[in-house]
């Protein structure tokens, strides 16, 4: 039986970014995109073109070099946005304009300063307008759950008619309770005309920690797109977090039986590239990325691991990308290994850059016993700032959060772990992949030296 496909939208860019301390720079925004693509989202919302000329550069940047993903950018509902957005559009694959506008009653009175006929009416424009220029154009009512229900369904048959083929139901401020915006969805798809010819999309604020339940009931009442970002990042308490949405559709098929493109082992990486980009740690106990999300530390629950993992595990860590931490990284390991535990912490090296980490490495292991993840990243981070040209690694490893490890200090005891923000779950630098020859690696080592 064909499971219904949900699209994943990641606004980690957009949104994401609008979360305090977590601005991006237009090459962090680039290699985070690329990021998003191996992750298998569908659509990637780079930016808001007209907000700044760093995001106007970002999404053209993005839109240029990320071709899979449909790219889309934030306008406002007026001719000046739409105009800036497209033009940051241009050398897009999959172009999708997003337009949003204010509908509740409280917005349109102390934000916008116009009355409903006035906001239809310059939604209605706005996505004519927006249509003339890219087939693929999404509408926001800002604010929708807080919007009188009938006028909502007059706005979204407006531009549903004006031309819109993404109707995105946003919850703004965080406010809505699940079975309230399932029902919403559903009200939507009884009483607007024209609604089975577009995606309906989520876009949940985590206000009361409900965003991803408010997503998955708007997903059981229809919604065949949901919003959100890496690490549930976003405006105050965030968005509804990808890993959670995704990993809950996965593990309880039984009870939401959907699709997603999503790649699950480039999960944990993601989070990890997005962590180390913006200095924001992922709190422990996170859901699905957490350093703790797979750690077992009573007793009890130990004991019943080791009988069987099924016995307090609903899901594997290597299903999300988190490396199995019985293997650990030291001077015998290969450089496939090596290659494999820096793509889990979000860095891709090709073949001439993966030699000098991986000289270092040898140097380092050679010290201490158990190189860790931080020690990794610090490593990482030494070769790219000695690269003069500034261009063979990614520049955000440069700027890394990290204190400095016992990595550094060639006489310090530094067998000690030291764990980092963005450690594993068991704070050891591993690999998820079984340990062979290493010998049959050595003539690799050499190579490009
Ligand atoms: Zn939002």
């Amino acid at each position: 039986m064909d499971r219904p496909r949900i699209a994943i939208f990641d606004t980690t860019l957009r949104d994401g970014e609008q979360s305090p301390g977590c601005s991006m720079n237009v090459q962090e925004k680039l290699r985070l995109a690329q990021q998003l693509d191996r992750l298998g989202v569908d659509a990637i919302e780079a930016g808001f073109p007209i907000a700044s000329d760093g995001d106007f550069e970002a999404v053209q940047r993005i839109a240029a070099s990320v071709r899979r993903p449909i790219i889309a950018g934030l306008a406002r509902a007026c001719t000046g946005d739409v105009d800036r957005a497209w033009q940051a559009l241009q050398g897009a694959a999959h172009p999708r304009i997003h337009v949003f506008l204010a509908t509740s009653d409280i917005h349109l009175k102390y934000k916008l300063r116009i009355s409903r006929e006035k906001c239809l009416e310059r939604a209605r424009e706005a996505v004519r307008h927006a249509k003339s220029l890219c087939a693929d154009v999404e509408f926001s009512p800002e604010d929708a759950t807080r919007t009188d229900v009938a006028f909502l369904c007059q706005v979204v048959e407006a531009v549903i008619a004006a031309g819109a083929t993404t109707v995105n139901i946003p919850d703004t401020v965080g406010y809505t309770m699940p079975e309230e915006y399932g029902q919403l969805i559903g009200t939507l798809r009884e009483k607007v005309a024209g609604i089975d010819t577009v995606t309906i999309s989520t876009h949940c604020h985590n206000d009361l920690g409900l965003a991803v339940a408010n997503s998955l009931a708007g997903v059981q009442h229809g919604a065949r797109q949901v919003e959100c970002t890496i690490n549930g990042i976003g405006e105050r308490a965030g968005n509804a977090s990808l890993e959670e949405i995704v990993m809950a559709m996965r593990v309880r098929g039984d009870r939401y039986p959907y699709e997603t493109a999503v790649a699950g082992e480039h999960l944990y990486p993601s989070s990890q590239m997005l962590a180390e980009i913006t200095r924001v740690p992922v709190q422990p106990n996170k859901a699905i990325t957490g350093r703790n999300a797979f750690a077992h530390e009573a007793g009890i629950h130990q004991d019943g691991m080791l009988k069987n993992p099924l016995t307090y595990e609903i899901m594997t860590p290597q299903s999300v990308g988190v490396p199995d931490s019985r293997l650990v990284l030291g001077k015998h390991s290969g450089r496939h290994a090596l290659a494999l535990r820096c793509e889990q912490l979000g860095h891709q090296f090709e073949r001439r850059e993966l030699d000098e980490v991986y000289r270092k490495f040898i140097v380092l292991a050679d010290r201490i016993k158990k190189v860790q993840d931080s020690h990794l990243l610090e490593l990482i981070q030494d070769v790219s700032s000695s690269d003069a040209a500034g261009k063979k690694f990614p520049p955000a490893a440069a700027t890394l959060p990290f204190p400095r490890a016992a990595a550094a200090g060639a006489n310090s005891n530094s067998n000690d772990s030291h764990p980092a923000h963005v450690s594993g779950s068991a704070g050891q630098a591993t690999v998820s992949i079984p340990f062979t020859d290493h010998h049959s690696e050595q003539e690799d080592y050499l190579w490009g030296v």
